[in-house]
């Protein structure tokens, strides 16, 4: 089984990514008690520590739009990856549902900030 520790996925020398569009710069961290998901059949993924937010996706978290966080994530994904087929953009969307579900369930307290811009 493959761990993934929320709080050391993160380059040296450069601010710590948001966890939610990938976007450098995270100000905000939520605490979480850790779970694991399963990727394909055999290969799960314990993700442990904080879950990391830029200030934009920490507003729509607050403001619980999460259709609008989705946009927001898919836009940055094409950014960096190139344009999506609409299955592409319908198959990551479906994979972002469960897992901001689990977060969702898993969230233990309020956000913290730790940084970035505001
Ligand atoms: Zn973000």
């Amino acid at each position: 089984m493959f761990k993934y520790n929320h709080t050391t996925g993160n380059t040296p020398g450069k601010s710590p990514c948001c966890h939610f569009c990938t976007d450098r710069g995270a100000a905000w961290a939520y605490p979480a008690e850790t779970f694991t998901r399963r990727l394909v059949d055999g290969v799960h993924v314990v993700l442990d520590g904080p879950w990391r937010a830029c200030t934009a996706c920490h507003r729509l978290i607050e403001a619980d739009t999460w259709a609008k966080l989705r946009r927001r994530s898919l836009a940055f994904h094409r950014a960096v990856y190139g344009p999506l087929t609409p299955a592409e953009d319908i198959a990551i969307a479906a994979d972002l549902a469960p897992l901001w579900m689990a977060f969702r369930a898993r969230r233990t307290g309020p956000a913290e900030r730790i940084g970035g811009v505001v």
